[in-house]
């Protein structure tokens, strides 16, 4: 059985292990997680947002920025202004000249509002007359107090099937600069929402306009992030109160936040300086970090396989190694008998067993003749072999039962059970007549040798310090008596 230090130091060394290959393990996996992570978030907020950001910022700049520049144009028209101070006179003259800005553009509506009769003139005639009292009106009179040169309102075109049209409504001031009405152009934005709606099915993102305030203005037919639709706030979604803590209105750059739902989102926020617009373009983080998130615990379970796997194999490895140090301990490594060691937990057992059935138990203590001679002769190694030799000798003579051990150099002890007194020296003498007569070799050198036994019987009461001490006066008077012989100090035997 393994020592309790053993243990505690075969698990220690595998717990140790455990925890080295599971940091390590948990180490690598983690960083090339977050490495990845890292590199997916850069993507998306360094390249794919500011990317998307582009090319709507281009298609809106292409669709609505020149419609500015018309507006402006159409409010320095002279022709426009003279018209109006000429007292609007010959209304065809300025419906053709809308019509004229309208089919060399490519606006949907082109219109004039004069302040003086409040009319609304389009290229088809005069549309109606604006009211203070009318909420589709508002955008004029809010314009005719603005102190900005034109607002950009998206709205319902009346004139045009109340298609969503983003109209650009410009101040036109007289020579004096006093305020004479509104003209600008509107137009469908249609293609900008169709590209938002693509953006939004193709790449998970979602796309929307808003003012400085954060009152969405444009988005996809199904609405923006979040369901928001056009004339809603943004912070009419409760998506967004955590971004809105940090971001009351739309600020300029990448933003993170987490929904209500707790998905991450990533936010690219840019401003329109030629509309006063903010863009914003949201995408949720869990639809592209799924698969590498997938693949750290694919990664975790492939390493905790390979750390079972590993320690389940060092753990057999240790167990055997034990194994063999512990047979080591106990077996003398020249002959493989038991040695000292073991001899005394057997011997001590067979001993306890024996007094407590009263059974016989015999002592020979066997020690070769002249064995420094043979040494000294033929070598230590030809000493060695025949130490084994001899060790099979013994072996052969014996019982399965009987104890047999190298006492130490050329001694051995054997503990004969069940053998009463006459039994015993039959034994003794086997093993001295078979010594006697065998010729033992090494290098094919043919070697002669005897062996002296000293023999002694368990006696009522006996230690086994006692019964070794008699069996080794009996060795001694064997060798007295001039070797090769076998002695007893037994009662009851007259045995040399
Ligand atoms: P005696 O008949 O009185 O027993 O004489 P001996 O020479 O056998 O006795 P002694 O005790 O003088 O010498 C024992 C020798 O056994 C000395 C030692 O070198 C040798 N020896 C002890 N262990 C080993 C071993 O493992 N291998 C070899 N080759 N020799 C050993
Ligand atoms: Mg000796
Ligand atoms: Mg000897």
């Amino acid at each position: 059985m393994p020592s309790p230090s053993a243990l505690f130091s075969q698990r220690s060394l595998i717990l140790a292990l455990l925890l080295l290959l599971a940091c390590g393990f948990l180490a690598t996996s983690l960083l090339s997680y977050y490495a990845s992570r890292g590199a997916i978030r850069d993507g998306i907020v360094n390249t794919e947002l500011p990317l998307t950001s582009d090319t709507v910022y281009s298609e809106i700049q292409k669709d609505l920025i020149r419609p500015v520049l018309i507006s402006s144009m159409m409010a320095q028209d002279t022709f426009l202004r003279d018209w109006v101070l000429g007292g609007e006179q010959d209304t065809t003259r300025v419906t053709r000249y809308l019509g004229e800005v309208m089919g060399s553009q490519v606006t949907c509506t082109s219109f004039f509002v004069s302040d003086r009769s409040l009319t609304y003139y389009q290229a088809k005639g005069v549309l109606k007359q604006v009211r203070p009292d009318a909420w589709r009106d508002a955008w004029y009179f809010r314009l005719r107090q603005s102190n900005k040169p034109y607002e950009i309102n998206v709205d319902l075109d009346m004139a045009n099937q109340d298609k969503l049209t983003v109209f650009i409504n410009h101040r036109v001031l007289d020579y004096q600069q006093r305020f004479i009405g509104a003209a600008g152009v509107g137009l469908s934005v249609e293609s900008v929402v169709r590209l938002i709606d693509d953006y939004q099915r193709r790449y998970q993102r979602s796309v929307l306009f808003t003012d400085a305030q954060g009152k969405v203005l444009l988005t996809g037919s199904d609405g923006g992030p979040h369901g928001l639709r056009a004339g809603q706030q943004l912070a009419d979604s409760n998506q967004w109160q955590a971004l809105l803590a940090r971001m009351p209105t739309p600020t300029t750059g990448s933003h993170e936040y987490t929904d209500n739902d707790g998905h991450s989102h990533f936010l690219n926020v840019r401003l329109l300086p030629e509309l006063g617009w903010y863009l914003l373009v949201d995408k949720r983080e869990t639809g592209a970090l799924e698969r590498i998130r997938q693949s750290l615990y694919l990664n975790l379970a492939i390493c905790a396989m390979i750390t079972l796997v590993v320690l389940s194999l060092l753990n057999a490895m240790v167990k055997r190694h034990q194994d063999n140090a512990e047979a080591l301990a106990t077996l003398d490594s020249l002959t493989g008998l038991p040695n000292r060691r073991s001899f005394d937990l057997l011997a001590g057992q067979a001993l306890v067993e024996a007094q407590r059935d009263s059974a016989p138990l015999v002592a020979l203590l066997i020690d070769l003749d002249h064995f420094k001679a043979l040494n000294d002769t033929h070598g230590h190694l030809a000493g060695d072999e025949v130490l084994r030799q001899f060790a099979n000798v013994l072996q052969s003579s014996l019982r399965q039962s009987d104890i047999l051990c190298r006492w130490g150099g050329e001694e051995f002890i054997v503990l004969l059970r069940e053998a009463e007194g006459r039994q015993a020296i039959e034994v003794a003498e086997k093993i001295r007549r078979r010594t006697e007569q065998l010729t033992f070799s090494y290098a094919d050198q043919p070697l002669r040798l005897t062996a002296s036994i000293g023999l002694s019987a368990l006696q009522r009461g006996d230690s086994l310090h006692n019964l070794l001490t008699r069996a080794d006066h009996a060795l001694y008077r064997a060798k007295q008596g001039g070797r090769n012989r076998v002695c007893s100090e037994m009662p009851g035997t007259d045995h040399a």
